[in-house]
């Protein structure tokens, strides 16, 4: 018995350090601090423009870590990781002038899920490990279905670079940005109930 729980332990340690759960990606989450910031008026601010090369960068380095990821992983959704991947790369090509995804306070807001609450053989779409053989779980759940819950340092970045749920693109970065412009076009119509006249006026005068 005793020898079977020493050879059991030091297979797991083995593994562990063979095998990280998934690539660092510090690099990647500083690079993003960068780029985008916390706050709107930060954001709005012209030196807080980001630098397409470095936009470029962020892009390149997630799709290099979800390349890792499908290369080790025996159960991938090849096809989902192969769209990621794909999305990320010709996002690097052609960086778009603005990060088209969702901000950390949504993400610090989802759904947290107990692995205990989940099926046994679960595992996180994007590296594949299962959930209950990671020590410390932290998983989250999006929006747009029950199924879809992955470790939060999986889809975390994906989330801020796109703002999608990987498995049906639902794009709760749009649907937020939507929410904010129909409450702005709210406040504006509240604010000025009619006239352009006066506007008018206001230019000349
Ligand atoms: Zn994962
Ligand atoms: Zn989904």
């Amino acid at each position: 018995m005793a020898s079977y729980e020493t050879e059991h332990a030091s297979d797991d340690t083995q593994r562990t350090s063979e095998r990280p759960r998934r690539p660092d990606l510090s690099s990647f989450f500083s690079m993003m601090s960068e780029i985008t910031t916390d706050s709107p008026q930060e954001r709005n601010r012209p030196g807080a423009v980001p630098v397409p090369a470095d936009m470029s960068t962020a892009y390149r380095t997630l799709a290099d870590a979800f390349r890792i990821m499908q290369r080790d992983n025996e159960n991938a959704d090849t096809d989902m990781m192969e769209q990621m991947i794909e999305s990320l790369m010709s996002s690097a090509e052609r960086p778009p002038t603005e990060v088209k995804g969702v901000e950390e306070e949504w993400i610090a807001q989802l759904e947290r899920v107990s692995v205990k609450k989940l099926k046994k053989d679960a595992d996180c779409p994007i590296c594949g490990n299962a959930f209950s053989e990671d020590p410390h779980p932290l998983l989250v759940r999006l929006p747009c279905h029950k199924t879809h819950v992955f470790d939060l340092e999986c889809v975390r970045p994906w989330l801020l670079l796109n703002g999608t749920c990987p498995m049906d693109r639902i794009d709760f970065a749009k649907q937020i940005r939507e929410r904010r412009q129909k409450q702005l076009e709210e406040i504006k119509k509240n604010a000025a109930p009619e006239d352009e006249e006066e506007e008018w006026d206001g230019l000349y005068g």
